[in-house]
């Protein structure tokens, strides 16, 4: 296909009414789809209904210590469920603890304490003149959201095909005593479905940070979410790489259950050195009783172990791959070799990531929108919502059915084409 940039300005305009008809039929259709989220589909969520019954009145409901899960008790969560979540995480079980159901309200925990009593012993966060933190863009909203609500300082870290760029990380996290912390999605990370090489892994686990209570904010949401059996990411375990180098108090990790059975319904948990759990434990004994045991039990009696999640992600995979697939097609077809937008094929996670012409994102979302398809805000893959070259827009194919993310997909790519003749012809 010819490219736009090489049009002639009348060919543009030629072009440019063809498509306002192609966008006002399918404004004309009525359209009505929310693909602002990533959440997974209705018939992902009927995988995980045997855990609704898993638990019945006549069982057993004691955790392998002989702990009744219906009463109080066990701060850090039940044994089994430690296995199985370490096992997720890739680390022994008494590195865990478990928390309820949101790994989201684990990060803003940690967050919240670093900045009322600080990190092993340092001056409370919330005391201190200026805390920043780095955030590799484009990123999840949602991290940038709990820094952005502590006044905490976000400076933009541009990611690369193999992470964030270390080169800047280094320098920030070596220089300025200030930083002290960065967001990471190591695993087909959110939007772009990234993972991070091993050296990335290692230079992280190397740093040498100016401020002692520096840590890896290490999120890993995305760590079994692969599309394919054949082909997948596997990512250095940060913990291990950290103790290597020297720095085994460097990081928190994070993962939950979110986008494995329920999301907002799952088990979720932090893996840390023995330091850093003693200290949280402190607190968490302050803030709880103990979680929800019965949820830990329904996940544990539900997947039994390691290989009952693989087999399980399996199943999502093979509904996630086709909406996938789907979109990735429908971009190549109607958008290859225009010059008017890029974009990432994932092997996991739950996004694809578009990059439009500079100034373009917003008025495309908008126009999605007119025309009845909602997608998740332009600009809020970046720290403030603020997308310095208004071009990266997240998709999120989970939720619709297929044949209405194509129509979907189909829309979006429309409004791309026509907001970027738009903006060539302003220019031309
Ligand atoms: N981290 C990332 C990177 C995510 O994409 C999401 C879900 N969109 C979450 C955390 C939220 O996890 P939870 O439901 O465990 O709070």
């Amino acid at each position: 296909m010819k490219s736009y940039k090489s049009m002639s300005k009348e060919e543009l305009e030629t072009l440019k009414s063809e498509l306002e008809k192609e966008y006002n039929d399918f404004k004309a259709q009525g359209l009505k789809l929310d693909m602002s989220r990533g959440k997974p589909s209705e018939e992902q969520l009927d995988l995980s209904m045997e855990m609704m019954d898993i638990l019945s009145s006549h069982d057993d409901l004691r955790c392998s210590t002989g702990v009744d899960c219906r009463n109080y008790g066990v701060l850090d969560g039940i044994p089994e469920a430690k296995e199985l979540l370490g096992a997720m995480c890739e680390v022994d079980a008494d590195k865990i603890i478990i928390y309820g159901n949101s790994s989201l309200n684990v990060m803003y925990d940690t967050v919240a304490r670093a900045m009322t009593h600080g990190v092993l012993g340092s001056t409370p966060w919330g005391k201190l003149d200026k805390v920043k933190f780095l955030c590799p863009v484009p990123g999840y909203d949602r991290h940038f959201a709990i820094t952005e609500f502590f006044g905490i300082e976000m400076i933009n870290i541009p990611m690369t095909m193999e992470g964030p760029d270390m080169d800047l990380v280094e320098k920030y996290v070596s220089e300025d005593p200030a930083v002290k912390g960065i967001w990471c999605v190591p695993k087909y990370s959110n939007p772009q479905g990234i993972s991070y090489s091993d050296e990335t892994v290692r230079r992280f686990a190397r740093l040498k940070p100016a401020a002692k209570d520096f840590r890896l904010f290490w999120d890993n949401a995305y760590s079994v979410h692969h599309l394919y059996d054949d082909d997948q990411d596997v990512v250095l375990e940060i913990l291990e790489e950290c103790e290597k180098a020297g720095n085994p108090d460097m990081v928190y990790k994070f993962t939950s259950t979110s986008k494995i059975s329920f999301p907002g319904s799952g088990i979720a948990a932090i893996a840390t050195s023995k330091n850093n759990l003693e200290e949280i434990k402190k607190q968490l004994f302050i803030q709880t009783i103990g979680h929800d045991k019965l949820n830990q039990l329904r996940h544990v009696r539900f997947f039994k172990d390691i290989d009952g999640i693989h087999a399980h992600m399996r199943k999502h995979a093979a509904i996630l791959r086709p909406k996938f697939e789907a979109v990735i097609d429908i971009l190549e077809a109607e958008l290859g070799g225009l010059e008017i937008g890029s974009w990432i094929k994932p092997k996991g996670g739950y996004f694809i990531s578009f990059d439009s012409m500079d100034g373009c994102a917003k008025a495309i979302v908008a126009k999605a929108k007119e025309a009845g398809v909602v997608m998740t805000g332009a600009g809020a893959t970046y720290p403030y919502g603020k997308d310095p070259h208004d071009s990266n827009i997240r998709i999120a194919p989970s939720f619709p059915t297929l044949d209405e993310l194509k129509l979907a997909a189909k829309l979006f790519t429309v409004c791309v084409k026509l907001v970027s003749v738009e903006k060539l012809l302003e220019q031309a």
